[in-house]
């Protein structure tokens, strides 16, 4: 393609990254084999984040390549209204390994746009206009999930010039930080359960559509709900009549030891979205999963809405061959080497003052800090000023091989490596975060 001389080498100032942060000098990755990715100067990084907890079967995973070049060869595209056999088969597994509750599949393209499907689904099915979702959440950026998102930093370029509609927001049950005064999880779990309740009636169950959640809180920071506390919901979804969504987009596909994170909690919900994992971010897939009666209400009426590459072919063909990589082992792999990860982490908290907490299930982890004098977080910078050495912490790790994530607020590291890592892997990215930490503090 033609270049005039004067916008010659300027892809740095015309490609805006997301989440641009201009403190950070970035890396450019140029290719990636299993969990480990290759800057341009070929420099290699374990890739503890599977760039944005999306690469679940590692890089460069063949079988997954070649079954989209299947697919492309076939048939590139096939309008979202109408049917193809990858459709098909990826919708029937799904259904096949997704809570039992679910029977019905709605593709979508990412993350943020699976939310708003479902919420638009569950406010026509439940004729109700809000939808609960939690402080310390991430449902995506766009002006609806973005909207139902509890991280401020996400939520303020949308609302500075526009108010939102319908979502409210309720506290979470965290185990570090916790805004409620408990000695013990289930005690935690209680009174979090109570407060939603609290929320639940003095807004008007009737007004409720939904409860939109994430199993595990992803970037928000690995947190886990304690024993008790999504069956408690769940009872209070039946009770008020409010419809439970789980945001599955990081916890899905094995990240957290099953399927689906909600599985480990033993709860069906009524609707389940996903993304990321789904395709292991060899092309954009999304999509709803749903009750049989609630496909049954969108079938019956009639949905007038879509999106072009809503359940695009090539993103089909990727996920059918990605579930059959996790299926094959990678689960296994997380189940098998996750005792490892957890005890490997915990070893910081003891060993190190700055580091105030580890959390996390499966291949998702995150290890908070916070300064040892007087047991407050350091600052967040996207939200108030301040240097933070987090982010130096991150920085550091960078530098010595190995990619981490940031989390929201940046308080903490998130760890989240492909399915397919080693426990040598896993061991040389601890040491090598532990050497950052030494380094920054
Ligand atoms: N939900 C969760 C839990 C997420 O972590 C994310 C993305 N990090 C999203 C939704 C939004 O997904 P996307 O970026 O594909 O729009």
């Amino acid at each position: 393609m033609p270049h005039s001389s004067a916008k010659e080498d300027t892809d740095a100032q015309t490609s805006i990254p997301h989440w641009y942060d201009p403190s950070s000098t970035g890396v450019t990755i140029t290719d990636g084999d299993g969990s480990r990715v290759v800057d341009d100067e070929g420099t290699e990084y374990l890739d503890f984040v599977s760039q944005l907890y999306c690469v679940n079967a590692g890089h460069g995973n063949r079988a997954i390549v070649n079954a989209m070049i299947e697919q492309l060869e076939r048939v590139q595209y096939v309008s979202s209204a109408k049917r193809t056999p990858a459709r098909a088969e990826l919708s029937d597994d799904l259904v096949a390994v997704a809570p039992d509750s679910l029977s019905n599949v709605m593709f979508s393209v990412s993350g943020s746009e699976a939310n708003e499907l479902a919420v638009t689904i569950a406010r026509d099915y439940a004729d109700a206009p809000k939808v609960l979702s939690r402080w310390r959440s991430y449902h995506g950026s766009t002006y609806g999930a973005g909207s139902m998102t509890g991280d401020p930093a996400t939520r303020g370029p949308l609302e500075a010039h526009a108010s939102t509609t319908g979502a409210v927001k309720f506290l979470p049950p965290m185990t570090y930080g916790s805004p409620f005064d408990a000695e013990t999880p289930e005690e935690l779990a209680a009174a979090a359960a109570d407060h939603l309740e609290f929320v639940i009636r003095n807004e008007g169950p009737e007004t409720i559509a939904a409860i939109l959640t994430e199993p595990i809180a992803g970037t928000s920071g690995a947190y886990t709900a304690p024993p008790g506390y999504f069956e408690r919901v769940r009872d209070l979804c039946d009770e008020y009549e409010i419809l439970l969504i789980v945001d599955e987009v990081i916890t899905g596909f094995g990240r957290c030891g099953d399927w689906f994170g909600i599985q480990t909690e033993g709860v069906e919900p009524d609707l389940l979205t996903f993304a990321k994992g789904v395709t292991s971010a060899y092309a954009p897939l999304a999509g709803v999963m749903m009750r049989p009666e609630i496909a049954e209400r969108v079938r019956s009426g009639g949905f007038d809405i879509g999106q072009t590459f809503g359940g695009h072919p090539v993103s089909c063909a990727a996920g059918v061959a990605a579930l059959a990589e996790y299926d094959d082992g990678l689960i296994e792999n997380v189940r098998a080497t996750e005792g490892a990860f957890a005890d490997r982490l915990s070893a910081l908290e003891r060993e190190h003052d700055v580091v105030a907490d580890v959390r996390g299930r499966g291949f998702l982890h995150a290890v908070e800090f916070a300064d040892p004098t007087t047991g407050e977080p350091f600052h967040d910078p996207r939200v108030d000023e301040g240097h933070n050495p987090v982010k130096d912490v991150i920085g550091e790790a960078s530098n010595r091989g190995v990619l981490v994530g940031g989390g929201r607020p940046t308080t903490q590291v998130i760890l989240a490596p492909p399915l397919c890592t080693t426990a040598d892997e896993i061991d040389t990215a601890v040491e090598t975060l532990e050497a950052a930490i030494e380094a920054v503090f």
